[in-house]
């Protein structure tokens, strides 16, 4: 194992955090993270991260009509993925599989800072936040081991309450406010764009340092996608967010084996996602994307059955459908770096900047997963 660290992040807590776990790793200092990062490494290259500063901005704005309301924005911590999805863009926006690890959080959450305070929704209620944290809190004695949480709070669900103890008072069980009101002026923040921040969350301790930093605002969401089952880094939080939502992507379990390469299982997602929604966390089903493969229909019918079967829709706080959308540029890249891939042959090319699956295909899924969900979130371009 290699870690490359630029010199300039020597000093940051986080950089030490992930030298110790690694301590027989080599350390190799470096000046710019860039120097190595867009070079093509050979695959026979030993295993290796990289631990860097994130020089510029590390906020950008989504396109335009980009789900929830106007106002979103991506951000990155990280870049690179530990799974190998066959249509993931990420295998022709950088020239290596290196896993990138961003360590400078406090820049980056002053810059978050700085645009909900530009944006006007900011009402920075340290005061509210201190509150709402506080009735949120999970006492450690009472969920340790795990089991016992689900025991609690399921039992707590059938009475129809959801109530978390106080551990500070002890003054009895108190209703916590969870769920955040969402106005179109709502300020989303997207993480992990460029890699499965879940997963990534044993090596970069995401969770921990930007769940709370999100907490002190008003008007403010940050969403953690993933495809991971990490539930384990999110339950270590010890409180129920009210600003962060988890977005976990599904796929029927035979386009899972075939184009997901490395990730969880279907079954193993919707556990997470079960436990997830049990606690009363925010949670987002992400259906995408959705591969016209032969026989699709069918086997998506079958797979929105399944859903509906397994996860009580009642308690996902939204969920999101898109099929699978390439510029006419990246589809060229992909096509070019993955000529067999099957899936790119399904797609069509129209009128506009976009490759997608057909009309026909379209009005499938539109009407698919409206009927699963009449709130379902369907794909931008159409
Ligand atoms: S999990 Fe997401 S980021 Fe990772 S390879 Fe798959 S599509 Fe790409």
């Amino acid at each position: 194992m290699i870690l490359y660290i630029e010199k300039d992040v020597l000093d940051y807590p986080q950089t030490e955090k992930i030298i110790s776990l690694f301590p027989s790793a080599s350390k190799v200092w470096i000046k710019n993270y860039k120097n190595i990062f867009d070079k093509s490494i050979p695959l026979h290259q030993e295993k290796s991260l990289i631990i860097a500063k994130s020089r510029w901005s590390a906020i950008w704005k989504t396109p335009d009509n980009y789900w929830h309301t106007p106002n979103t924005y991506f951000f990155k911590t990280s870049l690179n993925c530990v799974f190998d999805c066959a249509y993931c863009y990420l295998k022709w926006a950088f020239k290596n599989d290196m896993q990138v690890y961003f360590v400078n959080y406090e820049d980056i959450k002053r810059e978050i800072t700085n645009l909900v305070i530009s944006s006007g929704v900011e009402r920075s209620f340290e005061e509210t936040n201190n509150e709402t944290r506080k009735n949120n809190v999970i006492s450690k004695e009472q969920i340790s081991p795990l089991q016992s949480k689900w025991q609690i709070f399921n039992t707590i669900n059938k009475n129809g309450k959801i109530h978390f103890k106080d551990p500070e008072t002890s003054s009895g069980w108190q209703s916590p406010n969870i769920w955040c009101q969402e106005k179109n002026s709502t300020l989303w923040f997207y993480s992990s764009d460029y890699s499965d921040i879940l997963w990534s969350n044993k090596i970069s301790w995401f969770l921990s340092e930007f769940v709370p930093f999100f907490e002190k605002f008003e008007g403010v969401m940050m969403e953690v996608r993933s495809k991971s089952t990490n539930i384990k880094d999110i339950l270590d939080l010890w409180f129920v967010p009210k600003n962060t939502e988890f977005a976990f992507s599904l796929n029927p379990q035979i386009l899972i084996e075939k184009y997901e390469k490395w990730t969880p299982n279907l079954d193993d997602r919707i556990e997470t996602i079960n436990k997830l929604i049990n606690l009363w966390y925010k949670v987002w089903l992400r259906f995408l994307p959705l591969l016209p493969i032969k026989d699709y229909k069918n086997i998506y019918g079958e797979f929105v059955a399944y859903i509906k079967e397994r996860i009580d829709l009642e308690k996902v706080h939204s969920s999101f459908a898109s099929w699978l959308l390439y510029t006419k540029e990246d589809y060229n890249e992909i096509l070019k770096k993955y000529p067999r891939l099957d899936i790119l042959y399904r797609l069509k090319q129209e009128n506009d900047n976009f490759v997608r699956c057909d009309r026909d295909a379209r009005d499938f899924f539109y009407n698919l997963f409206h009927d699963l969900d009449e709130n379902c979130m369907i794909c931008m371009d159409d």
